[in-house]
């Protein structure tokens, strides 16, 4: 059968894991490690998942996701718990993960995100609470092959972001990503570092005929991918590879696939079956979890403006432009210093728009020059403009007046004559560096 004429859509959802960065471990006290921390340091008896320990939650931690959930509009569950999800794996000591699956802290929300100047939805189907697992090396030791187990990572506290499957395109998903990176970076609760494996990325993929509004009846799954460039690229290689295969009249076999970034390509890791069987059941030595009214409300006071309120307050309070506005808000500490230079320039004269594009033009180092530094720059600068501005206007009428032949020659026509008064004026004046500014002033005078 060759079906080479149907359009397909890609349809894509995606499942994002976050490191949070607090000082202690989801459920014991051990310190969350360090990239540099000797393996299996940071460990106890309940992240090794030894008989008897017990558990105790890391409220923090439950802060922070609720705090991820609230910022993605998500309702969020005030009576909650936690769950055993139930799988083998060597990097999981105790035979299962402490996560969620029925109530988890948030579900049922969306953010939006600016798609070819349109704003686009994308749901979010659940934000839950669960914990990290150890990090498994394979390697030789005196010759043999061995697999390597470090247990610091088991048990730090990661969150756990679910989409609907809204996502169409690679490019779509960098899109939501970097807007999701941005939001969890303004909340302080991860650096969401990519390099650091404090976020990790895995695309769900299938193809279906445009029109059709069901799912597909397979989807693959990227695993494990820490750039977003290479969620886009590893889309664009599935949608490519389904659709070789759909208009062969195949379906693509169910799968989990990892990206293999060297090749450029995905490479299959196992075929699973239509659902997993992890035998989730509450988690008997941890009580439910109530988050009142008053709690929630301090969570929800502590979450501060996020990038996209931020902006669009920068397009009206400051007058700038949605893409300087954009910029100056991709960065929480960027933002705080654009608005602290602002204050300063105000005392000067000197309005928001300007200051915005001294930063975004000139890219001082922020770490270093101080917002008030800042201002004193430009103030100092804008002098030397207006003084430069009557000084070169003075210099022009004098080198005009010294030639008056080829001023004639300009006026009847031989305007590459403006190159030779350019010429003269900078030798004049060697700090009047502004080439363009010199020519609109000697075309205007030659007027
Ligand atoms: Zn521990």
């Amino acid at each position: 059968m060759n079906n080479t004429n149907t359009q397909y859509e890609t349809v894509v959802g995606m499942e994002i894991h976050v490191e949070l960065s607090t000082t202690t471990k989801m459920f014991c006290r051990c310190p969350v490690p360090t990239l540099t921390d000797k393996p299996n340091t940071r460990t106890c008896p309940v992240c090794l998942g030894l008989p008897g320990a017990l558990p105790f939650p890391n409220t923090k931690a439950i802060d922070s996701c609720i705090q991820i959930g609230l910022a993605l509009n998500c309702t969020v569950n005030k009576d909650s718990f936690f769950e055993r999800k139930n799988y083998f794996y060597p990097d999981l000591a105790k035979g299962f993960q402490t996560s969620q699956f029925l109530h988890p802290f948030g579900e049922k929300g969306y953010l939006d995100i600016k798609l070819n100047g349109a704003t686009k939805r994308i749901g979010i189907t659940r934000v839950h609470m669960e914990e990290d697992t150890g990090k498994l090396s394979h390697a030789t030791v005196d010759g043999k092959e061995v697999s390597l187990i470090d247990f610091n990572r088991s048990g730090v506290p990661l969150v756990e972001i679910v989409t609907e499957p809204d996502i169409r395109s690679g490019e779509e998903a960098k899109i939501f990503l970097t807007e999701l990176q941005k939001i969890i970076r303004y909340l302080g609760v991860s650096d969401a570092a990519m390099e650091k494996g404090h976020m990790r990325l895995e695309p769900n993929i299938s193809l279906r005929p445009v029109g059709q509004k069901t799912l597909a009846k397979y989807k693959v799954e990227v695993k494990n991918i820490n750039s977003f460039v290479y969620v886009d690229k590893a889309i664009q290689f599935e949608e490519k590879r389904h659709k070789e295969l759909l208009d062969k009249g195949k379906v693509p076999v169910q799968e989990t696939r990892g990206w293999n970034e060297f090749k450029s390509k995905t490479v299959s890791q196992r075929s699973k079956e239509e659902a997993h069987d992890y035998r989730y059941f509450p988690e008997p030595d941890i009580p439910p979890i109530s988050v009142t009214s008053e709690q929630l409300s301090v969570i929800r006071k502590s979450i501060p403006e996020l990038p996209e309120a931020k902006a669009k307050r920068f397009v009206t309070e400051f007058g700038l432009s949605e893409y300087n506005a954009e910029i100056l808000t991709r960065e929480a500490n960027l933002a705080k210093y654009f608005e602290e230079a602002v204050a300063v320039a105000k005392e000067h004269n000197i309005d928001g728009k300007t200051v915005a594009n001294w930063i975004i033009n000139k890219k001082p180092n922020i770490e270093e020059l101080l917002p008030a530094s800042l201002v004193k720059i430009i103030v100092e600068q804008s002098t030397v403009e207006r003084f430069d501005e009557t000084k070169l206007e003075e210099t022009i009428k004098q080198i005009l007046e010294k030639n008056p032949t080829q001023v004639a020659d300009y006026k009847a026509g031989k305007i590459q004559l403006l190159g030779f008064f350019i010429g003269q004026t900078k030798q004049a004046l060697p700090n009047a560096k502004d080439t363009e500014q010199i020519r609109n002033l000697i075309s205007k005078m030659l007027e």
